[in-house]
Order: C-alpha cells, then sequence, then structure tokens
C-alpha cells in the first residue's frame, strides 16, 4: 500500500524507482533516453512500470522531465532540451499504463524530494538548483511547491545574466545555465582543451587527446583529484553560481538553498567559490540576513522520489 513510481526522464538515460510513502527506493530499474520521438519515450516509460510493478501495488506514476509542466500535470509545455511540444503526455500515459499519472518538471521533483526526505527537511522557505545539463529551479513555501501561475515559475535556469553572451538552447543568449552548469564546465574546459595550452594537459590525457570527449563530468573527477585547472575550471563556474544565487536571493530571500545535481559531485570544489561570490555580490550584505548553502542530500535519486510522492498527492486529490 502507498508506494508509486517515480521517473526521472533525462537526456542520456530513463531512471525509474518503486518509492515507498517515506522516500525509500524500494527497487530502481533504468533504460537509454530513446532518441526524441515522443512515442518511443512513452513505450519506455510503461516498460519500466511493468517491470517495477510486478510484484506490487502501485498506486500512482509521476513523471519528471527537465520540461515546462502546466499546472494540471496533464502536459509538457515545452522543453529546451526535449523534443516534446504542448503534448498530452499525461492522457496518453493513462491511457497506456491504466493508472493516475502526474507530470511534473525535474527540478520541482528533485526539491520537493529534498523538502520531504534530504537537505531542505523543515525548511519554510527552501529554494533548490540542480546543475546538470541545465539550472533547474524550485521553490518550497510553507510545504507546498510553488509553481506560478501556469506551472512554469522556478526556471531560474533562463534568467539572463549576460546580454549578448553565449547561445542557450532556450532561443535566448547569456541564460544563467550557459555559466553555471555542468554543460556550461564542459564548454569551458573543451575550449581550454582546445587552446592546447600547457595547463590543460591533465585534461587531454584524460580523454586521449580528443577534446570533444571533454564533459563536466570529466572535470569534476580530475578536479577531486587535484588537477590545478580542473579546479580552476570548478572555481568559475562556482562564482556563475553565487552570483546568480545572490540575484535569487534578492528577489526571493530564501531560508536556504539547496544544490543539486550532477555537478554537486564537485561539493566544496563548486560549493566555496559560490559561497565567496554569493557573500560578494548579496545585496545589502552586512545589514541582511542571508540564506544557507548546502548540497543535496539525496542524490540523483531525488528525481525519481520526487515525481512518486508528488504524483501520490496528486492521485489522493
Ligand atoms: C529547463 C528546466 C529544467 C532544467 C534542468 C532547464 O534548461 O528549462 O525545465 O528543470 O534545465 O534539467
Ligand atoms: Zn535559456
Amino acid at each position: 500500500r502507498g508506494l508509486a513510481i517515480g521517473i526521472d526522464i533525462g537526456g542520456t538515460k530513463v531512471a525509474a524507482g518503486l518509492v515507498d510513502g517515506d522516500g525509500r527506493v524500494l527497487k530502481e530499474a533504468r533504460r537509454s533516453t530513446p532518441g526524441q520521438d515522443p512515442r518511443e519515450v512513452e513505450a519506455v516509460i510503461v516498460d519500466l512500470v511493468r517491470e517495477l510493478s510486478t510484484d506490487h501495488h502501485v498506486w500512482s506514476v509521476g513523471i519528471g522531465a527537465a520540461g515546462w509542466m502546466d499546472l494540471a500535470g496533464s502536459t509538457v509545455l515545452f522543453s529546451p532540451h526535449l523534443a516534446w511540444r504542448n503534448e498530452p503526455l499525461r492522457e496518453n500515459l493513462e491511457r497506456l499504463l491504466r493508472r493516475r499519472v502526474f507530470l511534473v518538471n525535474d527540478a520541482d521533483a528533485a526539491a520537493w524530494a529534498e523538502y520531504r526526505f534530504g537537505a531542505g527537511a523543515g525548511e519554510s522557505r527552501l529554494v533548490c538548483v540542480t546543475l546538470g545539463t541545465g539550472i533547474g529551479g524550485a521553490m518550497v513555501v510553507d510545504g507546498r511547491l510553488e509553481r506560478g501561475r501556469h506551472g512554469v515559475a522556478g526556471e531560474f535556469g533562463h534568467q539572463i545574466i549576460m546580454p549578448g553572451g553565449h547561445r542557450c538552447e532556450c532561443g535566448n543568449r547569456g541564460c544563467w545555465e550557459q555559466y553555471a552548469s555542468g554543460n556550461a564546465l564542459g564548454r569551458e574546459a573543451r575550449e581550454l582543451a582546445a587552446a592546447n595550452s600547457p595547463v590543460a594537459q591533465e585534461l587531454l590525457r584524460a580523454v586521449g587527446g580528443d577534446t570533444d570527449r571533454v564533459t563536466g563530468a570529466v572535470v569534476t573527477r580530475l578536479a577531486l583529484e587535484g588537477d590545478p585547472a580542473s579546479v580552476e575550471l570548478l572555481d568559475e563556474v562556482g562564482q556563475w553560481l553565487g552570483l546568480g544565487l545572490a540575484n535569487l536571493a534578492a528577489a526571493l530571500d530564501p531560508g536556504m538553498f539547496v544544490i543539486g545535481g550532477g555537478l554537486s559531485d564537485a561539493g566544496d570544489l563548486v560549493l566555496e567559490p559560490a559561497r565567496r561570490s554569493f557573500a560578494r555580490n548579496l545585496t545589502g550584505r552586512g545589514f541582511r540576513p542571508a540564506a544557507r548553502m548546502e548540497l543535496a542530500a539525496l542524490g540523483p535519486a531525488a528525481g525519481m522520489i520526487g515525481a512518486a510522492d508528488l504524483s501520490r498527492i496528486a492521485a489522493r486529490r
């Protein structure tokens, strides 16, 4: 009783978990993301639900994805990274699965999980950012996800912090996620490696000289091993992170920021420069209480846990 399935749809993999009412993942399964065709993604979801529900009664299914979901949790309006455009995904899936389905933005799902079961537990005004392909954002206020008038609040990654800057997949230039995400880290590192500078020696060695294979994850690994250039690259990304968080603090005044997503694996290597730049850029600094900044606690499972929990709540209504 009370079991739900949460599914986290990312650019490279689809991860699903059978989750109980206390946020524990009892069983997990994953597939690689099958290209961009929405029908194929649906087929993978059906397959995963079948696999996880063979021995259990499953109450509902929550889908978390890097998309802009409508307030009802029914339609994917748009995604900068996936192929959905006004896709009635919930209806399609409820027909295929014969179960209650609820759609939620991936960062909303992760934030909800961190609020209910992780680093943000008990915080009355929590802002969560996830650093991965892009920057996901979400806010939980007094125990409720703040989703805006139309369901698409919290798209912090697309705040323009550098007019005329790097092109973003959303179509604009200079979005925050072009400076402080895992993808941004990869792009900066590839540029450094392509410059063939002696400081990029370890980076080039790690990818056998093939600069295209330099990703944010590679840089994070090298930085944790002590490569000075990778530490510097993370420092730079961390500073952009802190700057954006200072802007968010000016607008939202949270008690706590929780930082999750793949890039948060770098721990203090990204958090420390972020704290410094946050402290330096926060408006009214020295004369106002400032938000704490902590790493997420649930790791990559946060998305599936939050999606499952939110689907359980939605199905009860
Ligand atoms: C998308 C968000 C998503 C985030 C993280 C952003 O580019 O606009 O909806 O949460 O990436 O995946
Ligand atoms: Zn953008």
